[in-house]
């Protein structure tokens, strides 16, 4: 899951970086308002944090551009203040969650949580297929046969973003793109190595592959 930080205060952008990197997510991050509505734009996001207090322009003027140009990914702002007003005018905007400063960073994994499985129309909390279930608080995964694989940080990022779209043909670019950030030099072969990893641990038969075209996940 790739997500967009886009917080001024470089001291809780950097801590909650850290926390968001260690649970799985890439992070691509935006300083002020003016590279947040571009990144928000330009990018495929699947999730972003959107602190209200960005300089150059405001957060809910981002939020409104992106929703006024059709951007739909779930966006969850951060308020400095605990005002209702602002909370308000935010989910107006087009926001699908806020949080008021200072939070515990739980909270705010368990929010993006919530927010991923709804945009994936998910009621259940658990990611599994009918040959595995995803842990992902140890970035492991639990076979139906009962026993457990761990996996390496990329290979459990990759394997969330196949188990969330199952089914469904995925190109190497949207892999990449889904899976690592903005900083990564994307070259699409490193996709097929951990492809590879992942049948060695799963099974060749989990991940189908369509030639010239990309992936799909069959677990
Ligand atoms: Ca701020």
């Amino acid at each position: 899951m790739r997500l967009l930080l886009a917080e001024d205060d470089r001291a809780l952008a950097d801590g909650l970086q850290s926390v968001l990197e260690a649970a799985g997510y890439a992070v691509d991050r935006a300083g002020d308002g003016e590279d947040a509505l571009y990144l928000g734009q330009t990018e495929d996001y699947d999730l972003v944090i959107l602190d209200l207090g960005l300089p150059r322009l405001g957060g809910i003027q981002v939020l409104e551009d992106w929703r006024r140009g059709g951007r739909a990914m779930p966006v969850i702002i951060l308020t400095a203040r605990d005002t209702w007003r602002e909370k308000v005018l935010g989910l107006k905007a087009g926001a699908d969650d806020y949080l008021t400063k200072p939070f515990h960073p739980e909270e705010l994994l368990a929010r993006l949580a919530a927010l991923l499985r709804r945009a994936y129309g998910r009621a259940v909390p658990e990611i599994a297929s009918k040959a595995f279930t995803l842990d992902e608080d140890h970035q492991r995964v639990l076979r139906a046969d009962g026993t457990l694989v761990e996996l390496t940080g990329t290979e459990f990022r990759l394997l969330r973003y196949f188990m969330l779209n199952p089914g469904r043909l995925l190109s190497k670019t949207r892999l990449t793109e889904h899976v690592y950030d903005q900083d990564f030099d994307l070259d699409s072969n490193v996709i097929e190595v951990y492809v590879r990893r992942l049948r060695e641990k799963l099974g060749k038969d989990a991940i189908e592959t369509k030639r010239g075209q990309g992936y799909v996940f069959r677990g």
